[in-house]
């Protein structure tokens, strides 16, 4: 009988929780939820985890001591006092990308209030320029590395490099990549059809299964592409190879006409209603009918 007497006691408290629960309650709980999980990505992308681990054994330390082991109850709690501000200034990296991702609305909530405002001609113009570049690069085999910007900003990678503020076209893209010019080195970024910077350093990709004859210009690029939702495009200089690198999988081996089509589906806003059609055209779609032939590059 005692174990029904318990359950109607938590049924009835379930339910006096219930009616005094308010629509804010709800919201604050959502708020939290979310926040949790975002910090939980966080930690499992970057590898804090062992830190965290060590945080929760010196709390839980200090906790067990306190009241009995005095001297220890009384360094822990001093550690525990100046670890808040260590773990700031460890984290300084982290916390900054976390609020410029706020800032730069990389949160789904906050997309709906900055869609970006582009002009999809201008948009159109800088894939064509780009592409036909590219074609000319693979050509005569000169290394090139470049970074369409989405909804991540990419503020941070462009003051590794030397600003510019241009349009893109065909001929600045195969000047800034010039074996000779000085600003060759490094990746150019572009944001809504203007190149904003070149000679940038990018993240390295941190997979371990990447094909043994991708080099650090591959690297980079699908490294910026696992990082954000920028789409990169690679032209090799040791085989004038295309590539495009998207959410860390990179399509090698792309004729102008594909890369034209991928960037095209990837970069302009794609009419409402057949969305999701249009997106499998993209890089995945791509991925998906090309696998059917046998050949995968991630
Ligand atoms: P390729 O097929 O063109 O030879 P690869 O993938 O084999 O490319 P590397 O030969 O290592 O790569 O290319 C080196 C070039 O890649 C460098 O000269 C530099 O321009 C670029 N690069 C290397 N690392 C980075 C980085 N972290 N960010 C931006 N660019 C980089
Ligand atoms: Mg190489």
């Amino acid at each position: 009988m005692e174990v029904m007497e318990v359950f109607t006691n938590i049924i009835q408290r379930l339910s006096n929780f219930a009616f005094t629960l308010q629509l804010w309650d709800v919201l604050d709980i959502l708020v939290i939820a979310y926040l949790v999980y975002r910090l939980l990505l966080l930690v499992r992308k970057t590898n804090t985890s062992r830190l965290i681990k060590g945080v929760l054994v010196v709390i839980a330390a200090l906790w067990l001591s306190s009241g009995r082991l005095r001297a220890l109850n009384f360094i822990l709690a001093h550690i525990v006092e100046w670890g808040a501000v260590a773990l700031i200034v460890l984290f300084q990296p982290e916390i900054r990308r976390v609020l410029e991702q706020v800032g730069s609305s990389q949160l789904p909530f906050l997309q709906w209030f900055s869609k970006p405002q582009v002009d999809r001609q201008t948009i159109e113009e800088a894939i064509s320029q780009t592409v036909a570049a590219c074609g000319d690069m693979s050509k005569s085999r000169t290394g090139a590395l470049i970074v369409f910007e989405r909804h991540n900003q990419m503020d941070e990678i462009l003051r590794s490099g030397t600003k510019l503020d241009a349009e893109v076209s065909s001929e600045l893209l195969k000047n800034i990549f010039f074996v000779k010019a000085p600003m060759h080195d490094g990746a150019a970024i572009v944001r809504e059809g203007r190149v904003l910077g070149a000679g940038c350093m990018l993240p390295l990709s941190r997979n371990v299964n990447l094909s043994r004859d991708l080099g650090m210009r591959h690297r980079a690029g699908i490294g910026m592409s696992e990082n954000s939702d920028a789409v990169v495009v690679l032209v090799s200089e040791e085989t004038g190879s295309i590539s495009v690198a998207v959410g860390g999988m990179l399509k090698r081996h792309l004729m102008t006409e594909t890369l034209e089509q991928l960037l095209r589906n990837e970069l302009l806003p794609q009419p409402e209603e057949d969305g999701e059609t249009e997106k499998k055209k993209g890089l995945k779609g791509l991925l998906a009918r090309e696998r059917k032939g046998g050949d995968k590059d991630e």
